[in-house]
C-alpha cells in the first residue's frame, strides 16, 4: 500500500477547510481530504423510458412504501445543505416523471434565495421538460442536462425502447426558451451512434447546448453484453478532431468529465470516461437513491441507511451524524472494469436507482 492509499488523517493531509456547511458547522471532508459539496439526490428508480443500456426490458420497481416522499427528500436534502452542500442535482430514474415533483424544486429553491445553495440542476430525458421548463426555471433552476444518444427517431425508438424523439426535441425548443442553458448528454455506443457524434457536435453548436459524451458504464445487469458496445471516448475524440478544432479546456466541475473547447462552435464537450480514467482523486460529489440509501462512490457497493434516522426521528441530529460518519468513509476511488473475461456488471445496482 502507498501513503496515497491512507486516508489524510493518517496521511496527515490538512483539508481546506476554508468553506463551511450551511449552518456554519465545518463543511463535509472525507478521510481523503476531499470536499464534499456535490450531492445529486434521485427521487425515483421509475422511468418512461427503458435505454438499454440503463435498464432491462422488464424491470421491477421498488415498491412505494420503500421511497422517500417529496417532504422526505427535501429534508434529506437540506440537512446535506446545512453540512456544506452548494450544488444539488435532482436525478432519477425520471425525475420528472415523480408525481407532483415541482413541490420539492419550489420547496428547495429557498435555499437558493437564502444563499446556503449555490446551485439546484436536473439530469432528465426531457420527456417532459415541455411541461416543466418554465416552472423549473421559475424555481430558480438555471442549467438542465438532457440525455439524447441520437437524432435519428428510430434510433431513438431502438435506443430508448419506448421513447418519442420529437417530444424530447419539444422539451429542447422549451427549455431554450424559458432561457435554461443545456448541456446534451449523450452515452458513446459501438455500432449504434458513434457515426452520429460528429454531427451532434454540430447540432448543439447550432442550438448553443454543449456536449458532454459518457462511456457505457458496468452498472447494473440489462440483458445484453456491454463489451459489443464499449466505445472509448479516445477513440471518438481523435474522429472528431478530423473535421473539428478542439482545443483543451481547464474548466472542471470536480466530476469525472475532462472538456474541451470546440473552436468552430464556441461551445464545449465533456468527455466521462469512467473506465479508461481515474477520476477520483479530485471527486467532490456522493448520491442518495430514492429509498434514501447514501452511496459515496458511484463504483463502489459500500452504502449507508439514511432513511432509519430520517424516519425515527423528529430531529435532524441522528441524521446529520450519519451523514457525518458515512462522510469519513468515502472510499478512495472506484473499481469499473468491463472486462470480456468477467462480462458481468462491477455493481449489481443501476444508474437509475444511484442516480446518473
Ligand atoms: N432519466 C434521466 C436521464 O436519462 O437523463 C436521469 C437519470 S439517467 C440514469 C442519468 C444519465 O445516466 C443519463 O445521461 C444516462 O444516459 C446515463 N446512464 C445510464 N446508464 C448508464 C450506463 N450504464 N453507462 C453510462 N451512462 C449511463
Ligand atoms: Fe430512464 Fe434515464 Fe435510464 Fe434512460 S437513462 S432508462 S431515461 S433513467
Amino acid at each position: 500500500m502507498s501513503a496515497s492509499d491512507l486516508p489524510s488523517a493518517r496521511r496527515g493531509v490538512t483539508a481546506d477547510t476554508s468553506t463551511v456547511g450551511g449552518d456554519g458547522a465545518p463543511p463535509m471532508i472525507d478521510g481523503y481530504g476531499r470536499h464534499v459539496s456535490y450531492l445529486r439526490v434521485s427521487v425515483t428508480d421509475r422511468c418512461d423510458f427503458r435505454c438499454v443500456y440503463c435498464m432491462s426490458e422488464q424491470m421491477t420497481f421498488l415498491p412505494r412504501a420503500d421511497v422517500l416522499t417529496l417532504e422526505e427528500l427535501d429534508r434529506l436534502s437540506s440537512a446535506f445543505i446545512r453540512r456544506g452542500v452548494r450544488k444539488l442535482r435532482i436525478t432519477g430514474g425520471e425525475p420528472l416523471v415523480r408525481r407532483n415533483i415541482m413541490f420539492l424544486f419550489q420547496s428547495l429553491s429557498r435555499h437558493l434565495e437564502s444563499g446556503t445553495l449555490d446551485e439546484l440542476t436536473v439530469t432528465t430525458n426531457g420527456s417532459q421538460l415541455a411541461r416543466y421548463a418554465q416552472e423549473l426555471v421559475d424555481c430558480g433552476v438555471r442549467r438542465v442536462n438532457v440525455s439524447l444518444d441520437t437524432l435519428d427517431p428510430q434510433k431513438f425508438a431502438a435506443i430508448t425502447r419506448r421513447g418519442v424523439l420529437a417530444r424530447v426535441l419539444a422539451g429542447l425548443a422549451a427549455a431554450r426558451s424559458a432561457g435554461l442553458s443545456v448541456k446534451i448528454n449523450t452515452v458513446a455506443l459501438r455500432g449504434v451512434n458513434e457515426d452520429e457524434i460528429d454531427d451532434l457536435v454540430g447540432w448543439c453548436g447550432g442550438q448553443g447546448f454543449d456536449l458532454c459524451l459518457i462511456e457505457t458504464m458496468p452498472l447494473g445487469e440489462v440483458g445484453e453484453d456491454r463489451c459489443d458496445r464499449y466505445l472509448p471516448l479516445s477513440t471518438v475524440r481523435r474522429r472528431l478532431q478530423q473535421r473539428w478544432t478542439l482545443v483543451d479546456s481547464l474548466h472542471r466541475t470536480g466530476g469525472p468529465a475532462r472538456y474541451v473547447d470546440v473552436v468552430e462552435t464556441g461551445r464545449r464537450i465533456g468527455f466521462i470516461t469512467p473506465l479508461s480514467h481515474n477520476f477520483c482523486e479530485s471527486c467532490n460529489r456522493v448520491r442518495v437513491t430514492c429509498t434514501g440509501v447514501l452511496y459515496m462512490c458511484l463504483g463502489q457497493d459500500d452504502a449507508v441507511d439514511l432513511r432509519t434516522p430520517l424516519r425515527h426521528a423528529t430531529s435532524d441530529i441522528p441524521l446529520l451524524a450519519t451523514i457525518d460518519d458515512a462522510i469519513a468513509r468515502k472510499p478512495k476511488g472506484h473499481d469499473f472494469v468491463i472486462d470480456r473475461r468477467r462480462a458481468q456488471a462491477a455493481t449489481i445496482r443501476h444508474m437509475s436507482a444511484t442516480g446518473g
